[in-house]
């Protein structure tokens, strides 16, 4: 009879939210396949876990795969965590998962800690429907296609992203997105944990005065306004966006994009304010 494969998670931060019946899977277990095995070294340590680990990632995914599910096959039990959280979720484990789901080997999740449930659960934006889009691309031209395509989600819209790419993807945020409510999740369950809430370019102004942007990062943006439902009117969003220093005719563009005008109505709008 084949072994369990368990997909196992782990904590994002503060190890207290490891769940009881983690530690006792990953005890029972014959192999822990870890991403990084000094990292999930440290973990097992803490618990007092001894177990053999073996590396599994995005490198050796392949390979690393078929030797587990052969012990699988063997009635071995093998237990998958990644570096943080949950595997799979923006990690490794994929491969192994799908294909014992096809060779009929039971796969088990042990539920817990995850930045996405943790950062949408805290972030009083709307919850009923929303979109996990991973990490955007790292080049700019590609994350504004990204965030084009789900521009008029009726969802919560939640991304991963780095600290060296923030303050740029806050402002293709602004510049696809427009003007909606951003919240920022920072270090979550760690000592610096903390939530930022406002416009892509309130925070991205937020953050850029800071002396250094460090620590794990969760986006998430609020889903565009019923038509009609702009928190500005025209003539202040326009002022708001030149008051952070974006050059009018962008800013009109802006506005324009968010509402689905063209520019030449948004100029007529600012030239009545003047008359
Ligand atoms: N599998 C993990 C999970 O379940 O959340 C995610 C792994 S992914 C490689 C790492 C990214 O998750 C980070 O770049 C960050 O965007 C997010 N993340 C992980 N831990 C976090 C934390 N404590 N606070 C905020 N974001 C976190």
């Amino acid at each position: 009879m084949s072994g369990t494969l368990y997909v196992v998670a782990t904590p994002i931060g503060n190890l207290d939210d490891i769940t009881f019946r983690a530690v006792r899977i990953l005890r029972e277990a014959d192999i822990i396949a870890c991403e990084d095995t000094r990292q999930t070294r440290k973990l097992l340590d803490h618990f007092e876990i001894s177990c053999p680990l073996v590396s599994y990632h995005d490198h050796n995914e392949r390979e690393r795969a078929a030797q587990l599910l052969a012990e699988l096959e063997n009635g071995r039990s093998v237990a998958v965590v990644s570096d943080a959280g949950t595997p799979l979720i923006a990690d490794p484990g994929y491969r192994i998962v799908k294909e014992a789901r096809e060779r009929g080997i039971p796969v088990s999740p042990i539920p817990g800690p995850s930045a996405l449930p943790a950062a949408l659960s805290a972030s009083g934006l709307p919850t009923d429907a929303f979109v996990f889009g991973g990490f955007l691309a790292a080049k700019s031209g590609q994350r504004r296609k990204e965030l084009e395509k789900w521009k008029d989600a009726a969802a919560t819209l939640v991304f991963y992203e780095t600290p060296h790419r923030i303050c740029e993807t806050l402002r293709d945020i602004a510049e696809i997105l427009g003007e909606r409510t951003v919240v920022i999740a920072r270090e979550i369950t760690k000592l610096h944990e903390e939530f930022l809430r406002g416009t892509p370019l309130e925070l991205e102004a937020e953050l850029s005065k800071r002396p250094a942007v460090k620590g794990e990062f969760v986006v998430m943006i609020d889903r565009r306004s019923a038509p009609g439902e702009f928190a500005l009117g025209i003539e202040d969003a326009v002022a708001e966006l030149t008051s952070r220093g974006v050059a009018k005719m962008d800013a009109v563009k802006q506005v324009a994009r968010e509402r689905g005008l063209s520019k030449h109505d948004v100029y007529q709008r600012l030239e009545g304010r003047l008359r």
